[in-house]
């Protein structure tokens, strides 16, 4: 008896336009009994679109970054509070495409955390170490000091969740070992007990990097592994179904 709900959350990054939410609506009605919490984050441009089209449904959207900021003089960005108004309820911060293409650091993302809990959204946190950091031994190094260095304490007591994804899993169709992701994910939990105490076993820690139907399984059931946050897979309903269906 796990003390979180598996969360299995959708990134569909820079991708879909409005014809795309038949897909959002197809996996709503698709749902059926699942004990999962589902979740769907579209580009910003399609979040309130994509909240009207799941209403009533048990398919939540999360925004898929955020500026730290409430409001002011940055091109191009939004804030927490901007996609909260759009009706998202969660929001991936410290995706790996993030922390590559724009620089951004643990305390850049813990920056992010805070503007989330401000707005009242629920971040879903990224770490995960690249390919040339888990060749030389140092993949639990890299993933623990980016958990201590992204989650702020005033994390504390407040929903949120932490995805495990290796860089050089991610779009590349390849994965760890199950013995490899459950390594990491204890350490992970492990860390969040010494940051949270009781509150840290809570948490739901994800897995992402190349989940698919055919692998969801395995995954999904490895110690520690409480959902999924899933990229290209999350696309097509009949995909993001298969996968939910694996817990
Ligand atoms: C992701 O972008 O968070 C991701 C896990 O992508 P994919 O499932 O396509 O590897």
């Amino acid at each position: 008896m796990t003390a979180y709900t598996p969360l299995i959350a959708g990134n569909w990054k820079m991708n879909g336009l409005a014809a795309s939410l038949a897909e959002a609506k197809a996996t709503a009605e698709g749902l059926g009994e699942t004990t999962a919490r589902v979740a769907i984050c579209p580009p910003a441009t399609l979040v309130a679109q994509a909240v009207y089209a799941l209403k009533g449904t048990k398919v939540a959207v999360g925004g898929q970054d955020c500026r730290a900021e409430v409001s002011g003089a940055y091109t191009g960005d939004v804030a927490a509070e901007m996609l909260a108004d759009a009706g998202a309820s969660l929001v991936i911060l410290g995706h790996s495409e993030r922390r590559a293409g724009y620089a951004e650091s643990d305390a850049n993302v813990a920056a992010k955390v805070e503007a989330a809990l401000r707005a009242g959204l629920e971040p879903i946190v990224c770490v995960g170490e690249m390919l040339d950091e888990r060749e030389a031994g140092k993949a639990l190094e890299v993933v623990t000091r980016q958990v201590r260095g992204s989650l702020p304490k005033s994390l504390a007591g407040k929903a949120f969740s932490v995805a495990y994804e290796p860089v050089w899993a991610i779009g590349t169709g390849l994965t760890p070992s199950i013995p490899e992701i459950e390594e990491v994910h204890i350490a992970i939990r492990a860390t969040l007990i010494d940051l949270f105490g009781d509150h840290g076993l809570t948490v739901a820690i994800l897995y992402g990097g190349s989940v698919k139907p055919s692998n969801a399984n395995e995954i999904l059931h490895a110690a520690e592994v409480g959902g999924a946050l899933v990229g290209g897979a999350s696309l097509k309903a009949e995909d993001f179904l298969g996968i939910i269906r694996a817990l």
